[in-house]
């Protein structure tokens, strides 16, 4: 790289450290390297603005479901900027973009979900969600139903609602989180919390922490449960079998609302348009975001079951809540063009009959590494346990910082993996090949033996 280039790219650095206050960034460990600046996208890889490729094994942040450059997608966004670039969907009006998203999400939900309220984010939506159970359950003359019951080490967003229902206790640290009304269960992480039991008593144990909470609160006092299908940020903590069958159970019997946190899972990330497909689940309301438009455009919403969108439409009159930016008309030809993709291509049937079974096996080959744990996932998604012993599970030093130096190592192979701690995650396009699984494995077996 000419010297030249090597100076710009050095003053956009110096820029960016100067005057762009970065998300879940600590500024200081950047000291003297600058953050890594990406330039270009195409399919399953991304390139930084010196020229590197990288197989992005995390989809940007879980969400880029088609693959980056995907011209129809653009060209869409582009014709509806310049038919109607902005309109609201407040006071009675909307178009037709809006409508026609809401529907098609709404075909694709299951079959006791068909309205749709749109947000701008995850975060957004789950902060709706909080605002909608209350409404639900006060019109329902049952006013003192007000505590959602979370999970820690859960996420849901970044907003004070959104992450006062996430369990993630450094996020609660800074600034008085959770806000009043809010509580959280043990999580059901068998592989770090729960190996003294068969992981199928443990399923059954930490579903039963649900219960044990709603006993405890007053039944007449709990409006919701919230939940990832699996937890993503949380390092891909797949439950046991046995856990989600019992909180059915849980929930049917004491009249609970279940929320569904899908923001990871939606738009096929486990073989299915929604993970309440994949586990047989009936939520009440399910939260959307990222793959609804793979990132393209910010957009995210909430399913509505027919049991909670009656009240609201019927008993309720103006639910007094929305962002300007519901639906916004690009945001929504984004997503219908996103969701005519994943159609077309059959990239969600893919997931489940091909790529996705594919990519689990091979990724189970990594556990044969000395120091890997458990490899778990399913369909698109999965996670590498770094430990210091296979068979007890003991955790590695914490001030190795295993997860970061493996992170590092991927970089300078060529691949983008999360690290959550000493977990290491995937989430990688639903459009890669079986080629480009084959590479990403090789990769992350080339980072974890640099790493160790
Ligand atoms: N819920 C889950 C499960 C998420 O993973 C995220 C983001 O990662 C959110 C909610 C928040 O979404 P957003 O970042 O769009 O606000």
């Amino acid at each position: 790289m000419q010297q030249q280039e090597q100076q710009a790219i050095g003053a956009l650095q110096s820029l960016d450290a100067s005057h762009h206050l970065h998300p879940f960034t600590d500024t200081l460990q950047l000291a003297g390297r600058g953050t890594r600046i990406i330039s270009h996208a195409d399919g399953v890889y991304v390139w930084d603005i010196h020229g590197n490729k990288l197989l992005d094994a995390m989809a940007g942040l879980w969400c880029v479901n088609v693959g980056y450059g995907r011209d129809s997608i653009a060209d869409a966004v582009a014709a509806q900027l310049k038919t109607l670039p902005f309109y609201n969907n407040f006071f009675q009006c909307t178009h037709e973009p809006a409508i026609r998203l809401a529907a098609k999400i709404a075909s694709l939900a299951p079959v006791h979900m068909n309205r749709v309220f749109f947000t701008g984010s995850g975060s957004e939506a789950n902060d709706t969600n909080l605002r909608m159970v209350r409404r639900y359950w006060d019109l329902k003359g049952k006013p003192g139903k007000k505590t959602i019951i979370s999970r820690k080490n859960a996420y849901h967003g970044s907003t004070v609602a959104g992450a006062s229902l996430g369990g993630m206790g450094f996020m609660h640290q800074q600034g008085d989180l959770p806000i009043p009304g809010i509580v959280h269960i043990d999580q059901p992480y068998w592989f770090a919390e729960g190996r003294e039991l068969s992981a199928q008593d443990f399923g059954i144990k930490a579903a039963r922490a649900l219960e044990a909470k709603i006993l405890e609160l007053g039944e007449d006092k709990v409006a919701a449960f919230i939940a990832e299908p699996f937890q993503g940020a949380g390092g891909v903590i797949i439950p046991p079998d046995s856990y989600w069958d019992e909180i059915k159970r849980i929930l049917s019997k004491y009249d609970i609302l279940f929320i569904l946190d899908e923001v990871i899972s939606g738009f096929g990330r486990t073989g299915n348009w929604f993970a309440a497909t994949t586990y047989n689940l009936t939520p009440d309301l399910i939260t959307i975001a990222k793959g609804m438009t793979s990132g393209y455009i910010p957009m995210g919403g909430v399913i509505v079951s027919d049991r909670v969108a009656d009240v609201l439409v019927n008993e309720g009159g103006e639910f007094a809540h929305g962002f300007t930016y519901s639906g916004h008309p690009a945001a929504a030809a984004a997503a219908l063009e996103n969701i005519r993709i994943l159609e077309e291509e059959r990239l969600v049937d893919k997931v489940r009959e091909d790529t996705g079974p594919y990519l689990q096996a091979r990724l189970r080959e990594l556990c044969e590494h000395p120091l890997v744990g458990e490899v778990r996932g399913l369909g698109m998604v999965g996670a590498i346990e770094l430990v210091a012993d296979k068979d007890s599970g003991a955790r590695l030093p914490a001030d190795m910082g295993a997860g970061m130096l493996c992170r590092e190592a991927c970089i300078e192979v060529g691949l983008v993996m999360r690290a959550v701690g000493d977990t290491m995650i995937i989430s990688p396009p639903l459009c890669i090949s079986r080629a480009e699984i084959d590479e990403l494995i090789l990769k992350a077996s080339q980072a974890l033996s640099l790493t160790f």
